[in-house]
């Protein structure tokens, strides 16, 4: 497909980096992709979106098509035209939140009826309809539209998803018709190995650009998504790129860099910054403890973030109990320039064949607690 490519360029172990190609630009993986719910990553500008090296951002399906509506964003020139943010877009297939946010689901093979949470209005989300709407919103990499199981589901619900998914993924695949995106599949299957595998053969079958890992982030267990990973890791094709969605912490994205996968995408450094609590190089730091109430120190003195080069602890702690909206700005600055900046040292770690050891280093400087061990 003209201006898309992947390659892999260094591996560690299992561990890989890469490079994406997109119509709107590179993409250098393991990639983070901040969370755009609506066209736009919460309290952040664009601009700082880019200073701080973010290179893709994700955007929501399922809330653009409620509001304001893929038609009008396609005809204000797309997400790229509509929002201004000029390099790469990655849109969800819409299937995760219609299942955790809609009222009133009535789940068919055609696809899923349901009430929008923001005015009742009914609406379809089926294969066909979810590439209509990610042709209109005209994203760089598009998803297939799947079922999300939650975690507890019990195993028939799971594999009676699972099997849905990979025909609606053929459906998604036969619907859309854009050359210039990437349409890539969806594993789902749960915890469960068997119905992991039988997703990821049955999607490389169909043949996918790209493989996405779906229903990971849904309440189950961290060892049960460790061994779907490293299950997954050798039934995947080694040349395409995979997306682990919906995951994680900073441990998380370690863990699953080593298992094989190249992008992620996640609402914890956003959410939590707008919760006051910020993601440090020493682990998690909760500001309206009243320990900060005069800590004149950065909030990460190891950040080199704009936050941490001009505020400090007891003024974030201030903002955020006197509800500034600057408090989640500067926390989301933060937050997210530290999972970036992670990207980056774990890339030039794998490039250096120094996995591994920065692993190693960087999980104990974790859980040392931010004010040292
Ligand atoms: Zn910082």
């Amino acid at each position: 497909m003209p201006g898309f490519s992947f390659d892999v360029v260094s591996r560690d172990g299992r561990a890989r980096a890469g490079l994406l190609r997109t119509p709107h630009g590179e993409v250098e993986t393991p990639a983070f992709m901040p969370v755009g719910t609506a066209g736009a990553v919460k309290a952040i500008l664009h601009r700082d979106l880019r200073e701080m090296g973010a290179r893709i951002i994700l955007a929501n399906t399922y809330h653009l098509m409620l509001r304001p509506g893929d038609g009008l964003v396609a005809r204000l020139g797309g997400l790229h035209g509509f929002t201004g943010w000029d390099a790469p877009f990655l849109t969800d297939s819409g299937g995760y939140q219609v299942f955790s946010l809609a009222a009133l689901r009535r789940l068919d093979e055609e696809g899923v009826r349901f009430q929008s949470h923001i005015d009742g209005t009914p609406h379809l989300l089926s294969p066909e309809r979810s590439m209509e709407i990610q042709q209109n919103l005209g994203a760089d990499v598009v998803m297939a539209f799947d079922e999300c199981p939650p975690g507890d589901a019990p195993r028939e619900a799971v594999a009676e998803a699972t099997y849905r998914t990979t025909r609606w993924a053929r459906r998604s695949r036969a619907a859309h018709r854009r050359e210039d995106q990437w349409l890539f599949g969806i594993v789902q299957g749960g915890v469960h190995l068997d119905l992991r595998e039988t997703s990821a053969r049955d999607l490389v079958e169909i043949g996918f650009p790209g493989y996405a890992i779906g229903g990971l982030s849904v309440g189950e267990p961290r060892e049960g998504r460790k061994r779907v990973l490293a299950h997954l890791d050798p039934l995947l094709p080694e040349d395409k790129p995979r997306y682990l969605m919906g995951v994680g912490t900073p441990e998380d994205l370690i863990d699953s860099v080593a298992r094989g996968v190249d992008m992620f995408d996640c609402v914890l450094p956003t959410r939590n910054a707008r919760n006051g609590q910020l993601f440090t190089s020493r682990g998690r730091l909760a500001i309206r403890n009243a320990r900060f109430k005069e800590d004149p120190r950065p909030p990460d003195p190891a950040c080199a973030c704009p936050t941490c080069r001009t505020v400090s602890r007891a003024y974030l702690r201030h903002l955020h109990l006197a509800n500034e909206m600057g408090a989640a700005t500067l926390m989301s600055v933060h937050n997210l320039f530290s999972y970036l900046d992670m990207m980056r040292a774990m890339r030039q770690s794998i490039r250096l064949c120094r996995f591994a050891e920065w692993r190693r280093d960087t999980l104990r400087r974790l859980a040392d607690g931010p004010d040292g061990p």
